[in-house]
């Protein structure tokens, strides 16, 4: 009989988490999801319900997490991310981050689960090199506004290898770059749904500082086929998923402008105190061990997310827009 592996995916509502859902049900798994809606929308995985191979569970991770039967797998991605709901909501992004991996790790060893934790390209903070590469071991201000998802993720990574040279777990780390497609949130502040949103209404487009900040946005569907195979991977190290393709925040806008044909001007605001400067990833290690390389453009995503986004706004339909 061909058992189907269980996998428990935490952050299943959110924007990331909903897309690995609907991968790892593709890929023939059963699929656990845990979430506790803080920032993410039932929404996002309600296609998924029905299915037989299919759970939800409304948890808090940062509390004790008991999952019921075997698990193979366990994706940790619960975490608010945009830094808009990090500022509002600190102490449970950093309870999440800490608290949250502290039982998921506990679990995978009880469980003899193989897990992998969502860390991300601020634990290079306000880098001083570019691209960042694996070995690069950042520029992080600890009480500075961003310390709460910065220092939570690097202390995640932290506990994450102890768990591994300690108790012999079999971990992955993934350090995301700027993800980006269908099921963002239009509100959730980040700079690529903010804009897409105003150029539709025709406002201001809202350009942080002069917009000469940089970052390199890489597409959900290139983003899951990286996280995918460091799974099935053997590296336990950690390992930079993005696309380097990178922009200033002010060419975004103007690429913005022009792609939906838009009359918005820019309007340019204080920028956030800490805003990294350059943001870019290095993916030679990715591109050797995984033979991973991301195959969407920035133009050919825009295009896709600025139609998800229209579409949107009249109607909702997350799930058909991928
Ligand atoms: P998101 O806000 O859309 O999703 C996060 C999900 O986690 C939400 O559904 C939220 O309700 C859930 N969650 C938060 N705290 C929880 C808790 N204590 N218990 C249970 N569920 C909880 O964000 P996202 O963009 O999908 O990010 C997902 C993961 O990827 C996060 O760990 C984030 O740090 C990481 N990441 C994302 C990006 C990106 O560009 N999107 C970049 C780097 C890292
Ligand atoms: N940004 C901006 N206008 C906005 C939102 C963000 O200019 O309305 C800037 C922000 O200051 C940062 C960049 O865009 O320099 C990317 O911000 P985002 O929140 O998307 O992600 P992160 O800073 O976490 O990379």
């Amino acid at each position: 009989m061909n058992v189907r592996k269980r996998i428990l995916i935490t952050g299943a509502a959110g924007f990331l988490g909903s897309h690995l859902c609907d991968r790892f049900i593709k890929e023939g798994f059963h699929v656990i999801g845990m979430d506790n809606l803080i920032t993410g929308n039932l929404q996002n995985i309600e296609h998924l319900f029905g299915l037989e191979n299919f759970d939800f569970l409304h948890h808090d991770v940062s509390k004790f997490v008991h999952v019921p039967g075997t698990l193979d797998y366990i994706l940790h991605f619960a975490s608010p991310a945009s830094p808009i709901d990090y500022l509002r909501i600190p102490i449970q992004t950093l309870k999440v981050g800490s608290l949250g991996t502290h039982n998921l790790l506990g679990l995978a060893k009880d469980k003899k689960a193989r897990i992998l934790v969502a860390s991300t390209s601020e634990v290079y903070g306000d880098p001083l090199v570019s691209p960042q590469s694996e070995q690069y071991w950042g520029n992080v201000n600890p009480v500075g506004p961003r310390g709460v998802y910065d220092e939570a993720k690097r202390f995640q990574e932290a506990m994450t290898m102890a768990y591994h040279n300690f108790h012999g777990l079999d971990t992955r780390i993934v350090r995301i770059f700027n993800t980006y497609g269908p099921r963002m949130r239009p509100e959730d502040g980040r700079a690529l749904p903010t804009f897409i949103g105003q150029a539709l209404r025709g406002e201001d487009i809202t350009v942080f500082g002069k917009g000469e900040q940089t970052r390199s946005f890489c597409y959900i569907s290139d983003q899951i086929d990286g996280i995918y195979k460091l799974l099935l991977s053997d590296y336990p190290h950690p390992v930079n998923i993005g696309n380097p393709e990178e922009l200033t925040i002010l060419q975004l806008a103007q690429e913005i402008i022009a792609l939906t044909n838009s009359p918005s001007r820019i309007r340019f605001e204080a920028l956030p105190e800490d805003d990294p400067k350059r943001r870019r990833p290095d993916i030679t290690l990715a591109t050797k061990i995984l033979d991973w390389e991301p195959k969407v453009s920035l133009k050919e995503g825009l295009i896709k997310s600025i139609t998800y986004f229209k579409n949107f706004t009249t109607e909702d339909n997350r799930n058909t827009n991928k």
